[in-house]
Parts: structure tokens; sequence; C-alpha cells
């Protein structure tokens, strides 16, 4: 069976709700005050049990419950809701169980509730290790929610442990990076992710950008940024991955490593994505129009055949995001008879001539990886595989 009709072994679940909107958001969140969690929990208990009769999950080896902000949920909340997953989905023993947390959200016994409900990997969500800087984006943690809310965590048996940090902010210098990636560090941390912001529409940054009150720094400014962070996170032993994540050996994130790979996923919760069986799904965003919808149907609102074209454009696109490469091998066993030289040769010359990417030869066959010079260009070459059908 060609790989894409196999039934996923990923789950992502996303629960909606955060305490305040970051200025520069624009994922599927709302503000917690007076939501109806409940239901919603209820709701997403339908729509696992719907998803898993419509398409049988054998043995599922990741789960990454993302938001919005899971950890704004009460312990008996959070204790309901990862049971309901376990009781709808078959998820291994050694499975990476993902979530999601924001500084200020995790005490001792939400914590507990965690681990007793299956969860072995937290990913928070810092940003910065500078207090302006974080009142700046409309966090409303503190640096020294931060500490506390590791110190927790470890405390509560948590060692798989990863911290989001953002650069190219507003205000931000590369010295105020540098200082932030300094005490990242020395948290000692296994795994790290490290975005650039991207201002996008419908967000308060969008309209201070519009109204030219968003001082960005200069294009040098973020790449000098970007560049530092590659050189400290190398020079502390934490391996580039990924265009944006870094980790110790062993320690990367393999749910994400499962949408680089373009294999198929379970994607439940409003707002969310799933990729099953050459089908993606958006389900519905709004909170009650989910729970509305839940009670009676699958609830999506639209799901659409990818074609054959658009899903190897895909698999190269995010393949490439990993700095190992994408592999011949794993392109033929997703579109059988197909091979990227045959489909992505024209696309391919101009990168390699430019050094921007480098063709793998082992035993296992061929690949393409991009070198030491395109990983800070990553998105001109990811921009190359965009509807080369059309081009
Ligand atoms: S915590 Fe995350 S999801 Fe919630 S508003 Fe801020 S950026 Fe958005």
């Amino acid at each position: 069976m060609a790989k894409l009709q196999q039934s996923p072994k990923a789950v992502y679940i996303h629960i909606p709700f955060c305490t305040n909107k970051c200025y520069y958001c624009d994922f599927n969140s709302f503000v917690l005050n007076g939501q109806p969690v409940d239901a919603y929990l209820t709701a997403l208990e339908q729509e696992m049990e719907r998803t898993v009769r419509l398409l049988p999950p054998e043995r599922i080896d990741t789960v990454f419950v993302g938001g919005g902000t899971p950890t704004v949920l009460t312990p008996p909340q959070m204790t309901r809701f990862l049971a309901s997953v376990q009781r709808q989905f078959p998820v291994s023993k050694t499975a990476e169980f993902t979530m999601e947390a924001n500084p200020g959200t995790t005490e001792a016994d939400k914590l507990a509730a965690m681990r007793e409900g299956g969860v072995n990997r937290i990913s928070f969500g810092v940003q910065s290790f500078d207090n302006g800087l974080l009142e700046r984006i409309g966090r409303i943690h503190s640096v020294d929610d931060v500490y506390r809310s590791l110190e927790l965590a470890r405390a509560a048996g948590f060692s798989n442990l990863s911290i989001d940090l953002m650069f190219g902010l507003p205000g931000q210098t590369p010295e105020l990076l540098e200082g932030s990636v300094e005490r990242a560090l020395a948290l000692d941390l296994p795994h790290y992710s490290l975005y650039g912001l991207k201002v996008e529409e419908n967000t308060l940054f969008h309209t201070l950008y519009e109204r030219n009150e968003l001082p960005l720094p200069s294009e040098e400014d973020e790449l000098a940024m970007y560049l530092l962070i590659m050189e400290r996170l190398k020079a502390a032993g934490r391996r580039q991955y990924e265009i944006s994540n870094f980790a110790r050996p062993g320690f990367e994130s393999r749910h994400n490593i499962t949408y680089w790979r373009n294999e198929p996923y379970y994607g439940l919760g409003a707002g969310a994505h799933g990729y099953a069986q050459g089908l993606r799904h958006v389900n519905i965003k709004g909170v009650q129009p989910f729970i509305d919808a839940a009670g009676s149907t699958l609830p999506r609102m639209s799901e659409e055949r990818i074609p054959e074209q658009e899903a190897m454009e895909d698999f190269m696109m995010v393949g490439l995001r990993v700095l190992d490469g994408v592999r011949n091998a794993d392109f033929a066993a997703q579109f059988p008879g197909r091979s990227i030289d045959s489909v992505f040769g024209a696309v391919l010359r101009p990168l390699l001539d430019t050094g921007l990417l480098a063709r793998i030869e082992d035993t296992d066959g061929y690949g393409y990886r991009l070198t030491e010079q395109g990983v800070p260009l990553g998105n001109e070459v990811f921009g190359a595989f965009i509807a080369v059908a059309e081009k």
C-alpha cells in the first residue's frame, strides 16, 4: 500500500483557548473567559469517536496537543480530556506525547494530571527572556514565570522539555536576542525552537505595521540574529535538525517530523487540519459552531483530495526544511512509479548550480538537502517547489 494510504500514526489535537491574545498571533485561539470549555471537551470526544470509526488507527506513535494554550484547562478538565484521548486512540507505550504550555499556567496539580494522562513532553512558549519585550508582544508571563514553570515541570518528572523563542521582534536587537539565547541555553534543555516573527494579517501587529508604527529590526539584523542562533545552539551541542529546531541527539520532535515527511496525521479540534488517505481537511474554527456540529457529524469546514502534483510539491517543500534532506526512496514510497529527479529535475538544477541545495548519494540511493549556504535562504528554496506544474 502506498504510504499515504495507511492510517495515521500521529494525532494533533487543538485546544483553542488562551488567557489573552498576543499581539502577533493569528492562530485559532480565543480568550478563555466565558468560553464553554466543558462542552468543547465533549465535542472533542465526539469528534475523536467519529474519526476513529471512519479511519481506525492501528497504533499511535505521536500525540501533539497544541493551541491556543492547552494548559489553561483546569486539572479536572485536563484529566478528563487526556482520558478521552487514551480511550479513543491506541497510544503506544513508547509514544511521544507533547503538550504546549505557557509559563505561568502549569501548577503542580495540573502537571501531575498531565503526567498521569500520558503526556511525556512539554513545549513551553517562552519567546524571550526580556520582560520589556514580552510585554511589547502582548505576552502576559514574566521571566520569573518561565523559571518557576520549568522548575515545577522538572519536579513533576518531566525531562523532555522544549522552549520556543522568537527573533525579529519589534525593538529587539541582536544583543537582546543573544541574552535570551544564553539564558535559554543555561537551562540546559534537550530541545529549542527559534522562530522568526511573521507579521500576519488580522493581528494587532499587522495594524501597527500598516501604520508604520512597528519598529521591526532591519533585514540585516534579522539575518544576524538567525546566524547567531545557529552558531550558539551548535556550540551548545544542540544539532540543528530543521530550519527552526535544535535538539540533543534523540530529542528531535517525532511528531513534527511526521509533518516534514509529508506523512498522514489525524487533526482534531476547532480549526485543526488533518491529512489522511490523500485527503486534507480543515475543521470549523469557531468554538460554538464546532461544538454544535460535532454533536451530529464530523465538524469539518472543508475537505479536499490533494492532487498528486501538489502532494509531491508539499513533500519537497516541507521535507527540505529538515537538514538531513529528502530521500528518493521515501518519495517513491509515497508516490509509486515517480522519482524526485523525473518530477523536479528542472527545479533542482538552478538550486544545485547556485549552491543552495546539495545532492546526497549513498547506499540507500539519492536525495537532496539544503547546504549551509541554503539554510538561511530556505524560503527561497521552498518557494521554488510551489505550483511547479503551472510554471
Ligand atoms: S499564547 Fe500562543 S496561541 Fe495564545 S494568543 Fe499567544 S501566541 Fe496565540
